[in-house]
């Protein structure tokens, strides 16, 4: 195709008859016939003037393929390729996958396990993981930590259960001894050993749940003994059986203490459990462990 069909074709397009294109031009329409035909070619300033004014390339004018339809072709054949190179921000640590945008980036810190037996300590590290990941690795905690607290809760459920029976079994004890008296018609004793049974059920179960001061309690009065001071003996037989007779003296003194220790704490406990056992029960229930310091 010729510069003269080009030309038509343009004007065509822009709707412009041949003396409209020629007064644009300040030319006669007689030369834009003859441009259009073939017999002369315009001018390289008036071919330019044309060019804006059918807002089209020289190349194009002239019917020439240029470089800049090629690569938009492309583009169009193959938008891959072709697309805008994205600037790699981030490798995720956990598919290698690189990631592009800032806001699908996850910085976090992982406590690691470092060294090995006794010296094993644990260190923060910094990770960077894709959007993806990360939620994967969240899913996967709140997976386990319910895992945990299902656990947990499972453990104290099966320390109430224990703490039901026993309680009971020391508990029928002291009723049987009671029922015992009652029918013997012995009131007073049956009152006692029934109000015993209640006792030892609360203080049996405040051990076996272990939430409360109860245990702590029992476990440190009964600790209460006596220190005896050294003992000052001379090397000879009379100092030697002086030597034995204290420490058996101390030995008996501090079996006693230790009973009345003992007995006091049990006695103390039962009375105190009577109370307590309610808020031990619930506290097993609602899964709290004892926060004493
Ligand atoms: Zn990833």
């Amino acid at each position: 195709m010729g510069i003269g069909q080009k030309i038509k074709e343009y004007r065509l397009k822009q709707n412009l008859t041949q003396k409209d294109l020629a007064d644009k031009l300040s030319v006669t329409y007689q030369a834009v016939s003859r441009w259009e035909n073939d017999e002369v070619e315009p001018s390289f300033e008036t071919l330019n003037q044309m060019a804006t004014l059918f807002n089209c390339t020289l190349d194009e004018l002239f019917g020439r393929q240029t470089a800049k339809p090629v690569v938009q072709e492309e583009i169009a054949n193959n938008p891959v390729s072709a697309a805008p190179v994205r600037q790699m921000l981030a490798l995720c640590e956990c598919c290698n996958k690189p990631i592009y945008e800032s806001n699908l980036i996850r910085r976090f810190d992982e406590k690691v396990s470092i060294g090995h037996g006794i010296a094993h300590d644990t260190e923060s590290r910094s990770r960077v993981y894709c959007d993806a990941c990360y939620k994967k690795k969240l899913a996967k905690e709140t997976e386990e930590r319910k895992k945990e607290e299902q656990a947990r809760l499972e453990g104290f459920k099966k320390r109430r259960i224990h703490s039901f029976i026993w309680s009971s079994l020391v508990a029928a004890f002291f009723v049987f001894l009671g029922v015992i008296c009652l029918v013997d018609g012995v009131m007073d004793a049956a009152i006692f050993y029934f109000v015993i049974a209640v006792m030892a059920f609360t203080f049996t179960s405040c051990m076996i749940l272990f939430n409360t001061f109860i245990p702590e309690m029992w476990l440190s009065i009964c600790g209460w003994g006596i220190k005896l001071p050294g003992v000052i003996f001379t090397l000879d037989l009379d100092g030697i059986l002086f030597l034995i007779f204290v420490k058996l003296l101390g030995a008996l003194l501090s079996l006693l203490v230790s009973i009345a220790s003992f007995i006091f704490a049990t006695l103390l406990s039962m009375v105190l459990s009577v109370f307590v056992y309610p808020f031990a029960l619930g506290r097993n229930i609602k899964g709290i462990d004892v926060d004493l310091d």
